[in-house]
């Protein structure tokens, strides 16, 4: 039977296109595994989709006519109606992924209207991600006044990122106003770095490279399980050939566009954030890699060929970093699920003594080097709601 008294946490994670949420048990000291299941939340054309997998595997669908974008007022409404009529117990607590902490080094903070003040502040460094990620903070601060709420950041794991890696080439002064690297994907390698010791002790303790590869993309260099060096920079753009987002750019092409062709910042945020990656590579055909992947046209061919090169030059850069290489973890939508990929990226890596079996069909959460390689590889799976669930619930257990 239902216990109504029972308090659950609700997580939520708003990308570009979808919300992932996933409902935890509350109650200090759970039996069992906290987690009651994961849900996503999509609008297409016309329609919103909800789909939520229960902790025991069974599954609920539900549908609306389309109120607006996935982080507007109206698509929550329906999203947090579904939500409090199927929970199990009452929500007394959200808690959610926000993609700029600025110089925050904590994880995890109540939200108050000092913390949203100061992560207002920070919109115009990642203007398309932040509003999307505080929408919802907003939503429920109005619509369910009683609700305890948390944000977790994504740029907090990479406060141990020394001044060699966090400065650009800029002035000094620029460099003190902020205008430095930050680096991103930091709770998907925080999840990682805390699951490394089931998996693999040499690499938990040695010189480790997460490659978080989906529809944004970026790499983490570990030591010890500590951050020493990210692809992302300033902003979400930089490092890795992405969905739609170029990765590293020479600045002398935007001065160019700017100067020849007359573009200005909003048609180069336009043209940087979804017109560029595998999309733009491949002529349009698509920012999917599946898609890509189910594709013969030769410039979808090019697209996943540049993507495997971007992997394979910065891994290289991160290994120099290190000053060597004891594993690579894949993960995200691509490193989890893409074999192809996968393995193209592990030959990129032959030169480090990097061998690998070429399995087709290889579980998540599996080895994907040989007993004889010198630099061990895993395909891991991901989950950053996990770790944002443990950061607010400790928090709301010591009565933050
Ligand atoms: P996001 O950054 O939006 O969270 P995900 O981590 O979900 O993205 O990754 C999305 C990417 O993973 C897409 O490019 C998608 O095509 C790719 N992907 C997911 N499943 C597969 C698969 N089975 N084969 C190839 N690519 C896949």
């Amino acid at each position: 039977m239902t216990d109504h008294s029972r308090p659950s946490l609700l997580v939520l994670n708003v990308g570009s296109s979808s919300v992932k949420f996933s409902l935890y048990d509350a109650t200090d000291a759970p039996a069992q595994d906290p987690c009651l299941g994961h849900g996503t939340f999509e609008v297409h054309r016309d329609t919103e989709r909800l789909i939520f997998r229960h902790a025991d595997g069974t599954r609920q669908n539900a549908q609306w006519p389309r109120t607006d974008g996935p982080a507007d007022s109206g698509t929550l409404r329906n999203m947090m109606g579904w939500i409090e009529q199927h929970t199990e117990g009452h929500l007394c607590a959200a808690a959610h992924r926000v993609v700029h902490g600025g110089d925050r080094t904590l994880t995890g903070a109540r939200v108050d209207p000092a913390l949203m003040g100061e992560l207002q502040a920070l919109i115009p460094m990642a203007p398309l991600h932040q509003p999307r990620c505080l929408a919802p903070i907003h939503y429920l601060a109005r619509e369910h006044g009683g609700l305890a709420q948390y944000a977790c950041f994504d740029t907090a794991f990479h406060h141990t990122l020394d001044p060699l890696e966090t400065s650009f080439g800029l002035p000094r002064a620029m460099t003190e106003q902020g205008l430095r690297r930050y680096g991103f994907h930091g709770l998907s390698y925080e999840y990682i770095a805390g699951v490394l010791p089931e998996y693999d002790e040499r690499a938990a303790k040695g010189r480790t490279i997460v490659a978080h590869l989906g529809n944004g993309a970026s790499l983490c260099a570990l030591h010890n399980r500590v951050s020493r060096a990210t692809t992302m920079g300033f902003s979400t753009l930089d490092g890795l050939l992405m969905g739609t987002r170029p990765g590293r750019l020479d600045p002398g092409v935007l001065l160019y566009l700017m100067r020849e062709r007359g573009m200005d910042a909003e048609a180069l945020e336009d043209l940087l954030y979804h017109q560029c990656g595998l999309l733009g590579v491949s002529g349009g055909i698509a920012s999917d890699m599946r898609e890509l992947g189910d594709s013969t046209a030769p410039a979808a061919t090019q697209a996943i060929a540049l993507f495997v090169r971007s992997v394979v030059r910065e891994i290289g850069a991160m290994t120099a970093v290190l000053g060597g290489l004891d594993a690579l973890i894949l993960t995200g939508g691509i490193g989890e699920n893409s074999a192809p990929v996968r393995n193209a990226i592990l030959d990129g890596c032959a030169w480090l003594g990097l061998q690998h079996s070429s399995s087709p069909n290889t579980p998540q959460g599996a080895c994907l080097s040989l007993p004889d390689s010198k630099v061990c590889a895993w395909t891991l799976p991901t989950d950053e709601n996990a770790v944002i669930a443990r950061h607010a619930l400790k928090l709301l257990h010591s009565g933050a």
